[in-house]
């Protein structure tokens, strides 16, 4: 693990140079949805920083076995709107909000415990019927409105692009997702920012990250296969 953590390290930063990016400004999260509390520890020792987690409770569990390990925990699922109460407990940066009823549940529970949640809004930039995400077309209205939330802060976008046997075919929704930030920066809504781009995975976060991701999700390429 410790080997395949280090190759993949080392490939973020040199497709980042080789596209003119600071390697720094991309970060790595590790997905460990399924995997044990034990292989994540060895993981954090091994010097990562940002975990990804795909289910409340899985993720509380492990959060709860590995308190005493310094990491941030990202959650990257689909998000019920009655699991934000535990949510906003748990984690740093939460990937997956789409809609508004899930925003104001979080705004809710984080008021409650004095915390101003980080969030990033999560497009369906493929607008496939079955995907999570709200709509390329809806999105700005969608931040403006969580905008007023006052428990809330967005950080940015984030998309899962349909699965491709080649990265090449994912380019065109992570460079859509980078121009539909860059049309909503050009609003200038109060109180948001959108620095941050969630994008690419085990098969394609080079390609994400020469079209600007900044926050890359890798679980396969580091811990192998799920069973
Ligand atoms: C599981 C998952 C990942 C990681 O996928 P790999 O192909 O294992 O790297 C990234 N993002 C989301 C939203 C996921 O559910």
């Amino acid at each position: 693990m410790i080997t395949r953590l280090q190759h993949i390290k080392h490939r973020i930063k040199k497709t980042a140079e080789a596209c003119g990016r600071d390697p720094e400004a991309i970060r790595l999260v590790v997905v460990s949805k399924t995997i044990s509390a034990d292989r994540v520890k060895e993981a954090i020792e091994a010097g990562v920083t940002d975990l990804g987690e795909n289910y409340v409770q899985e993720a509380r569990n492990k959060f709860n076995a590995l308190a005493a390990y310094p990491a941030s925990w990202h959650f990257i699922g689909h998000l019920q709107s009655n699991k934000a109460k535990y949510a906003v407990r748990l984690f740093d940066l939460i990937h997956s909000v789409d809609t508004m009823k899930l925003a104001r549940e979080l705004h809710k529970y984080s008021e409650k415990i004095n915390k101003i949640q980080d969030i990033l809004i999560q497009v369906n930039i493929s607008e496939e019927n079955s995907k999570s995400g709200v709509y390329v077309e809806d999105t700005r209205d969608l931040v403006k409105q969580i905008s007023l939330l006052k428990h809330v802060s967005i950080k940015g976008l984030m998309t899962m692009p349909p699965f491709f046997d080649a990265p090449e075919k994912a380019r065109s929704y992570f460079s859509a997702l980078r121009n539909l930030r860059d049309r909503i920066v050009d609003e200038n809504i109060p109180n948001v920012c959108l620095d941050e781009l969630s994008m690419g995975m085990t098969g394609d976060y080079e390609v994400a990250i020469e079209e600007g991701a900044t926050l890359v999700r890798i679980g396969t390429a580091i811990f192998g296969k799920r069973s």
